[in-house]
């Protein structure tokens, strides 16, 4: 009796199946299980006749059955798929890693003070302690400090050296890791936060680029020669840079072109590129869009296909928040726009005002019938509603989703993630991370 079965055994394919052509094979990748196996095009008959007959794969090709099974693209024929993406949903929301951003000068935040704060204790008093405390209680093994500020302002530079200072220390007396990550939207270049950058090891910084097209090359030049500068400075950091689409023209062909020329190809892993533009394409310029990301990708930049998921929307972890000075707390940096409705304590614990909505309620977003439905939720988990929502758009039923942080089809997302294993594994041998 074949090893992977008894008599009782029925197989059926999976609901989450992709497959595309790339050149001379087909690549047939799962959702669930996020494996992929590339196939000699010539074989790519057969393989659909095995995907609709597995006794038939489990008879003429054993060892080829046991790697359909393996990568999820078979299973179990009484096997509830929507189970295990509600466990994978699950086990995303409770992660014992706790992102936390934290604003001093109001950053991106659109939330006013709300009358919450306690008084003199403000964030600088009573951030150690919460860190402490909800460490602690909630058994936290990451801790993801993001400081979002307009820029690095003069009187907020040593408030956030000392609260993170702090936070590495309590980190390692708790044996928790630390990542510290700064998102500016201005002064990239400035002494404060050189110095910042060597008192602390910030991991990532994140800077929203201008889609300025009256910007003279040369300005573009000086900025990415400063770039160079601080890469070599700090060799362990990362950079992200968001720019906007719009009606004038493409990011790519702006930025890119002065990126590579100053960039080395294999320095370029350390850069990713984000570009957004209205969140409903029409099928020309989302097909622009795939091409563009491609471009960057082979140009060697990091478009972290590896996030490939599932990553959920941060409102729906359970242990994610937004502060800012006065100990205002929100679940979401956007679609807050009006009041926080949570506030630190003197005791450094959080209170939330439950007469107000809070989103972090338990009940995933995908659970509405067009997420159930729909064959790319493993990969989604639902994240392309809130980017929706954040956006303003009003979602048409017919429209197709764009997953978030690259605003393309999840199916497109998929290929290029698969593409860029499969060049890994012919450079370097390896598949697998
Ligand atoms: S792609 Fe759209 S419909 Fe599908 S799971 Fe994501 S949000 Fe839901």
């Amino acid at each position: 009796m074949d090893k992977h079965r008894n008599s009782m055994d029925e197989f059926k394919q999976s609901r989450y199946n992709y497959r595309f052509q790339d050149e001379d094979q087909w690549i047939y990748f799962n959702g669930v299980t996020k494996k992929f196996i590339p196939i000699p095009s010539i074989l790519h008959d057969m393989v659909e006749t095995y995907l609709e007959s597995p006794e038939k794969a489990m008879h003429e090709s054993p060892s080829f059955f046991a790697s359909m099974l393996d990568a999820g693209l078979l299973i179990k024929a009484d096997q509830d798929e929507l189970d295990v993406i509600r466990a994978q949903y699950n086990a995303l929301r409770n992660d014992a890693s706790y992102q936390l951003m934290l604003t001093l000068d109001g950053g991106f935040l659109p939330f006013s003070q709300n009358g919450h704060a306690q008084g003199h204790h403000t964030l600088m008093q009573l951030l150690p302690l919460h860190l402490e405390r909800y460490i602690k209680e909630n058994n936290i093994k990451h801790l993801q400090l993001e400081w979002i500020e307009k820029s690095m302002h003069p009187s907020n530079y040593e408030i956030i050296k000392e609260l993170s200072s702090s936070a590495l220390r309590l980190c390692k007396q708790e044996g928790v890791e630390l990542s510290l990550r700064l998102t500016l939207q201005d002064g990239l270049f400035e002494d404060r936060l050189m110095a910042l950058l060597t008192d602390l090891s910030v991991q990532s910084i994140r800077f929203a680029l201008k889609n300025d097209f009256k910007q003279s090359v040369s300005s573009k030049q000086a900025f990415v020669d400063r770039i160079r500068i601080m890469m070599d400075r700090f060799p362990s950091l990362a950079f992200v840079f968001f720019a906007q689409e719009n009606e004038e023209g493409s990011f790519l062909t702006s930025w890119i072109p002065i990126f590579n020329a100053k960039i080395e190809k294999s320095e370029r892993q350390r850069i990713s590129f984000f570009v957004r533009g209205h969140e409903l394409f029409n099928s020309e310029q989302e097909s622009a869009r795939e091409k563009m990301l491609f471009k960057i990708h082979q140009d060697g930049y990091n478009l972290q296909w590896n996030n490939v998921l599932p990553s959920l929307c941060l409102t729906e972890k359970k242990h994610a928040f937004v502060m800012n000075a006065v100990g205002d707390v929100a679940k979401c940096l956007l679609t807050l726009d009006r009041t926080a409705n949570g506030y630190l304590s003197s005791h450094g614990n959080i209170f939330w005002d439950e007469t107000m909505a809070r989103t972090d309620n338990e009940i995933p977003f995908f659970e509405n019938v067009r997420c159930l439905l729909c064959k790319h939720l493993p990969i989604c988990m639902g994240q392309c509603i809130p980017a929706k929502r954040n956006a303003k758009v009003i979602v048409n039923e017919n429209d197709e989703c764009l997953l978030p942080p690259w605003y393309i089809s999840p199916a497109k997302v998929i290929e290029l993630y698969c593409k860029q294993r499969l060049d890994r594994y012919l450079n370097e041998g390896n598949v697998d991370e």
